[in-house]
């Protein structure tokens, strides 16, 4: 089984707290994605797992026994931990040929050649490259070579795979094709997978769940739709996906679920965090944000939510306009058609959502 589960995990470096009491639960065949800014942990995160480095605090666990618990003094060695790492450079031998790279540590541990070029076999198929296995690695194409340094984690058999930014050096057209390649490659294995990155679309684009860090935290864990639509606070809603988060000061809460926003001389209609379950809660002294998507914004002269265009970039199929509102505020806005900077604009507003900051100021 490779359930993993850090259970308030903690590492500091000198006064610097780089993880903050991060709790996880990640399931046996999971792909989780470790999403934040620059310098926000994910990375230490990934080395407390793989058991680069001893957490000052906190029990990591792999499939229900503990290899890292300062209190009770274990640690696990990384060997013993049996996790694959890809990093974002290859570290691929150039001397050796693609298969000896991919057989090595099998060498390094002493199998026997027949043993060794099954496995070599085996794990070269899993990432389509049998008929590269004669080649050096500096015949290689960045994708290819990302491909061996993943063939080589799986030579080991690991009873997960950890990725550090393992496509950061690549094009972004390769990019998309290796991402292809990891998700073909996790629905065939069914291996678990952490995969950090600070880029959201490839965060979303693989992920089942997604867990976004700031500053040693993790601020929200949740599928990449309900990260998108239902964002737990400003950071996140920020972060995640196009679109903007707006200060409000006027909500009437109708339901569980469902509130009325103004924003000008419109009301809108918004979906509501369960946190703030009544109208009093925001007389209570919550902070409230209203978090807006383009897909949720519509162009129509009927629109009460009145603005102009700063600007219009074609993104190739529809528009992209940012509209300041009269009260100043500015809203990215998908169109189908190219509008003139400057020009005046109707909005209609379908959907947002409503979450509380007042967390957000305490973090
Ligand atoms: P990036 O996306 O830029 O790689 P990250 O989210 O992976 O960033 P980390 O590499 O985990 O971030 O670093 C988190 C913080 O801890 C940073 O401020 C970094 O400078 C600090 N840090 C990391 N490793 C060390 C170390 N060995 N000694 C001192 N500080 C460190």
């Amino acid at each position: 089984m490779a359930d993993i589960n850090l259970s308030r995990i903690t590492k500091s470096f000198g006064d610097y707290r780089a993880v903050n009491q991060v709790s996880l639960d990640i399931a046996d065949g999971e792909f989780v994605a470790l999403l934040g800014p620059s310098g926000c942990g994910k990375t230490t995160l990934l080395r407390l797992l793989a058991g680069f480095e001893e957490p000052d605090g906190g029990v990591i666990s792999l499939g229900g026994q503990a290899v890292a618990d300062p209190a009770n003094r274990v640690m696990v060695n990384p060997e013993a931990r049996n996790l694959g790492i890809v990093f974002q450079s290859y570290a691929l031998w150039p001397h050796m040929s693609v298969a000896r790279n991919v057989g090595y540590p099998l060498e390094v541990r002493g199998l026997g050649r027949a043993e060794r070029d099954a496995r070599i076999a085996k794990a070269l198929a899993t990432v389509a490259l049998e008929p590269y296995a004669d080649r050096n690695p500096t015949e290689l194409s960045g994708g290819q070579r990302q491909r061996v340094a993943l063939a080589r984690c799986l030579v080991m058999e690991p009873r997960a795979v950890l990725l550090d930014e393992p496509l950061a050096n690549l094009d972004v057209h390769l990019r998309e094709t290796m991402q292809q390649a990891f998700l073909d490659f996790h629905r065939r294995t069914g291996a678990t997978m952490i995969y950090v990155t600070h880029d959201q679309a490839e965060a979303m684009a693989m992920a089942d769940r997604i867990a976004v860090m700031d500053r040693g935290r993790i601020r929200q864990m949740a599928a990449p739709e309900t990260l998108y639509r239902e964002p737990a606070d400003h950071m996140v809603a920020g972060f995640v996906g196009a679109g903007a988060v707006l200060p409000i000061d006027d909500v009437a809460i109708h339901d569980a679920g469902r509130c009325s926003v103004r924003l000008g001389d419109a009301a809108i209609q918004a979906r509501i965090c369960q946190k703030v379950a009544s109208n009093s809660d925001m007389r209570n002294g919550r902070d409230l944000g209203l978090c807006l998507r383009p897909e949720d914004i519509w162009v129509d002269d009927a629109g009460t939510l009145r603005g102009s265009v700063e600007d219009c970039v074609y993104l190739g199929g529809r528009f992209r306009l940012m509209v300041r509102l009269d009260g100043d505020q500015i809203l990215p806005v998908y169109a189908t058609k190219r509008a003139r900077i400057g020009e005046a604009v109707g909005l209609v507003i379908s959907d947002g959502w409503v979450f509380d900051r007042t967390e957000d100021e305490a973090a």
